[in-house]
């Protein structure tokens, strides 16, 4: 198991989770950011300091937003497990569901 990041993160990536994650396993690319389910430890520290709460555990991902699921899990397709986050830095690869969102605000 481990925790999603779901829609309200797309386009507001204020980063306060990845403060949070004693694993670095909270990954940035170009629209939002992803968590890495195999790197994830489940501890929950990252789900009560996101201020759009985004983050949910992956049981209680809210219906309309549970393709987000996979599409966190696709987000490591290319980069596989690099074991931190923080030596790989911002990446431009959001999985294409993510790519083909209309941008948000005006
Ligand atoms: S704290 Fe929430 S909005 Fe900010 S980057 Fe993390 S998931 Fe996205
Ligand atoms: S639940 Fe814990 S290990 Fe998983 S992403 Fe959040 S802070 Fe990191």
């Amino acid at each position: 198991m481990t925790y999603v990041i779901a829609e309200p993160c797309v386009d507001v990536k204020d980063k306060a989770c990845i403060e949070e994650c004693p694993v670095d396993c909270i990954y940035e690319g170009a629209r939002m950011l992803y968590i890495h389910p195999d790197e994830c430890v489940d501890c929950g520290a990252c789900e009560p300091v996101c201020p759009v709460e985004a983050i949910y555990y992956e049981d209680d991902v809210p219906d309309q937003w549970s393709s987000y699921t996979q599409s966190n899990a696709d987000f490591f397709n290319e980069l596989g497990s690099p074991g931190g986050a923080s030596k790989v830095g911002q990446t431009d690869n959001d999985p294409q569901a993510i790519k083909d969102l209309e941008p948000k605000g005006e």
